[in-house]
């Protein structure tokens, strides 16, 4: 199916990657743990990789491998590994690839969950330094001889600064660097991972690729940027013919075997459904998303807002060149006076409530939910403000939404 339109081939592909019984459009959710072989050899020759097969579905199994295969394809990369959640895909991978005494470059603008991972790696021995990635030469300037990787999102949650992935791609490329980027927020419709020579790609998929809210998982997908032969932790077990696939391999048996956070055939259904309409719920989303922006910078009681199609963000020329549209999320300061938790209670639409990529509307409080477990200097650092509220955009009527922001900020105009 190359070569089609991303929504021809989503619609196309679930139930031809594995040619499933009666000729079933989707792909069956294989609830099966075990496989059985009639001969001996085959499991032995399916267990050491010299035949395609699955043998537990802790591993593999047929429903996930579908949506591993589709995932893979929409980024034109070398293989896709799914996990049980978005943090279990980064999680697992990064305890795959990196030991204690290695250096990471991590973005200072991360989701505060991953923010909290890497507080883990460095408990376990890895040094992390922490950049400002909208610029790369404050990632050059943090360069050691053990630096092994840098990690960024696309466009950062919830205060959405846009990557200098250019100057991150060369930097990376010019060292031999692990490219470890999150683009959660701007799922594949929006951005295409391989013009900006991305080695490793994750994504929680309960976000926008779900978009419904009501399944957990995520992915890592290699792109097909590094040079495996350049990194220095690949076992010499995972180190086969094709080196294309030596880091996948790894992923796949220390990452995804080991730690067993696998993602349910259920889940994985789910997903390829989700994905069929991602192109259009993103066009809906986005558009909802820069009208909103617009009429919340227009608003007495809003002091900022946070939108990278707005003209005056300030990354806006780069969001402009990177995606194909300004994503679905935004945030926003109050003026001084006007409490975000009276903003948020007057709502009577958008629901108060975590999560985003959904369907619904939905708002939060940032400082004190998410980053409640952060210092006042680390919000600070990040550009998170005390009374910032977050918004994931849905799908519902435009009009609907502005007027039910509107009802609740116009109570506190005074
Ligand atoms: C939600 C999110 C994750 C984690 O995904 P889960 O599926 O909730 O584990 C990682 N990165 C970003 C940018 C996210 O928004």
């Amino acid at each position: 199916m190359s070569g089609k339109g991303f929504t021809t081939q989503c619609v196309h592909s679930d139930g031809n990657v594995n040619q499933p019984a009666h000729g079933a459009a989707h792909e069956p959710i294989s609830a099966s743990v075990l496989f059985n072989y009639e001969s001996a050899q085959d499991l032995v020759d399916v267990f050491q990789g010299k035949k395609v097969g699955h043998v537990y579905s802790r591993s593999s199994s047929g429903s996930v491998s579908a949506l591993q295969n589709i995932l893979n394809e929409m980024e034109q990369g070398v293989g896709a590994v799914c996990f049980a959640t978005g943090m279990a895909a980064i999680s697992s991978t990064l305890l795959a690839l990196f030991r204690q005494g290695d250096h990471l470059i991590v973005s200072r603008y991360l989701f505060g969950n991953t923010r909290s991972f890497f507080n883990t790696l460095i408990r376990i021995g890895i040094d992390i330094t922490l950049v400002d990635i909208t610029d790369a030469s404050n990632v050059a300037d943090a360069l050691k001889p053990n630096t092994l990787g840098v990690f960024t999102e696309t466009l950062a949650n919830p205060v959405t600064q846009v990557a200098d992935m250019k100057g991150l791609s060369s930097f990376c490329r010019e060292h031999d660097l692990l490219f470890m980027v999150d683009s959660t927020m701007t799922p594949r419709t929006m951005f295409n991972a391989n013009d900006f020579g991305v080695s490793l790609l994750f994504s929680s998929l309960t976000k926008y690729v779900g978009g419904h809210g009501n399944a957990l998982g995520g992915v890592v997908v290699d792109c097909g940027n590094m040079n495996w032969a350049k990194f220095p932790h690949i076992l010499p077990l995972y180190q086969g013919d094709d080196e294309k696939q030596w880091g996948l391999t790894q992923i796949k048996k220390l990452g995804l075997r080991d730690f067993g956070a696998t993602l349910s055939p259920h889940a994985a259904h789910m997903f390829s459904v989700g994905l069929e309409t991602l192109s259009m719920r993103m066009e809906r989303n986005c558009k909802n998303a820069a009208k909103l922006a617009e009429f919340l910078d227009s608003h007495s009681a809003v002091k900022k807002v946070y939108y990278p199609g707005l003209s005056n963000h300030p990354q806006h020329g780069r969001a402009a060149e990177y995606f194909s549209d300004f994503g679905a999320l935004l945030s926003f300061d109050l003026v001084e006076g006007v409490s975000e938790i009276e903003v948020l209670d007057k709502m009577k639409l958008a629901l108060c409530a975590t999560h985003l990529g959904d369907n619904r509307t939905l708002a939060l409080p940032v400082a004190s939910t998410i980053f409640f477990e952060n210092s006042d200097e680390e919000r600070a650092a990040m550009g998170i403000t005390d009374s910032m509220i977050r918004v994931s955009v849905g799908i519902e009527d435009t009009d609907d939404l502005i007027s039910d922001f509107k009802q609740s900020l116009d109570s506190f105009v005074k």
